[in-house]
């Protein structure tokens, strides 16, 4: 049986149903109902923020929060490239300029201490990723920002979930946005949100979700269409249900895996920073050696098991920023590294332990044949 390296969980077809049921007498299927409305007081509740903005999918929430922070245009904002690419063509796409910052060879996430030397007059803000559900060095981050007075912004689409000292990664930053793509730990088919604190800001994040419209006479900004449906917010609401379990079945996944894979040589498993809760959204592994990932994802391949070379090319080096200055992968070494040596494998909560089993035998078996 195939098996790919993620699978989207459905609640019970039952239980959507009847969710979704309240719809079919209201004729009121988007524009803020009565399903968006309980996802999002639902939301507030689990993440403890005091706002969240629901948005038809995590990039437009990202380049919302972009256009609502109030950077000046063309500015530059420190990012990362090891990422899905929507991080840095939202930036592209606002009128702003990247800026590359390496990573942590350990994690991943933004290296703290090399942000400093990449500020100047032009620099307007910090868009780090909590790449992998792993959660950045935010206090290091927090103070640098502070220093230079640089808005903080994540990038939280792989971290819904996840703590760090027990606070939820919703509530560390500036703005936060979040993913519930199909893909993700949590989903709403398509969907997102960005989480803040400031009432102003939630304010006009709704604005820009909504065309500006305050209401049937009243508009008050250019602002776009980007509107979570009824349908969207009725499966998140059947999910969040589901969300423990999910959590559950997937630690005991990851920590099958650790078992599985420790002390094989060649082989680096990631791991988040001490103080962190993850989601286990996903299980990236680098591996030493020229061609060695490949090989092994090749070898996975033949016996029907997906695997993602999560993230290769980096967000610089992809075709759509030849030529661009501000796009040169040899500027971030460690993340080139990562990027050429990392493979993710499957994991999804309904993952059976001896699909976990095979898998790593399997990967075993490719690097002893390809040492
Ligand atoms: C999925 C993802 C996005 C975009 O979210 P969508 O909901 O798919 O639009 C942005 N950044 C990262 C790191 C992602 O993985």
């Amino acid at each position: 049986m195939k098996i790919n390296v993620t699978r989207t969980s459905l609640p019970p077809f039952e239980d959507y149903c009847e969710e979704i049921r309240k719809l079919w007498d209201s004729h009121i299927l988007t524009n803020m109902g009565v399903e968006h409305d309980a996802l999002r007081d639902a939301l507030q509740q689990y993440l403890g923020v005091p706002h969240v903005v629901l948005f038809t999918n995590g990039h437009l929430a990202l380049e919302a929060a972009l256009r609502t922070l109030g950077l000046p245009q063309g500015g530059e904002v420190i990012t990362t490239p090891l990422t899905f690419v929507s991080t840095t063509h939202a930036l592209v796409r606002c009128g702003l300029t990247p800026v590359f910052c390496d990573v942590c060879p350990e994690d991943g996430t933004m290296d703290a201490a090399k942000i400093e030397p990449l500020i100047n007059e032009r620099t307007v803000a910090i868009l780090p990723v909590h790449v992998y559900g792993h959660v950045c060095d935010v206090d290091a981050i927090g103070a640098v920002a502070e220093r230079h007075g640089l808005k903080v912004l994540y990038d939280a689409a792989h971290a819904f979930g996840v703590r760090y000292r027990g606070v939820p990664v919703a509530q560390l930053g500036e703005a936060v946005m979040l993913s519930f793509h199909a893909t993700k730990v949590f989903s709403t088919i398509e969907g997102g949100a960005v989480c803040c604190s400031d009432a102003a800001l939630a304010r006009r994040l709704a604005d820009e979700r909504n065309y500006g419209i305050r209401d049937e006479e009243i508009c008050v900004a250019a602002g776009g269409n980007a509107k979570m449906s009824e349908f969207q917010a009725a499966m998140g609401l059947c999910n969040l249900r589901l969300l423990e379990g999910e959590l559950a079945r997937r630690k005991a996944l990851d920590a099958q895996y650790r078992a599985l894979l420790a002390g094989v040589p060649g082989l680096q498993m990631l791991l988040p920073r001490p103080g962190v809760t993850p989601n286990y959204a996903y299980f990236p592994v680098l591996f030493e050696g020229e061609g060695v990932r490949d090989r092994v994802k090749e070898a996975l391949a033949a016996e029907g098991i997906g695997s993602r070379k999560y993230f290769w090319p980096l967000t610089s080096a992809v075709e759509a920023y030849k030529g661009c200055p501000w796009a040169d992968p040899s500027a971030t070494p460690v993340a080139a590294r990562m990027a050429a040596q990392v493979l993710t494998l499957p994991l999804s909560a309904d993952l059976e332990p001896e699909q976990v089993e095979r898998i790593c035998a399997l990967v075993r078996q490719a690097l002893a044949t390809s040492a």
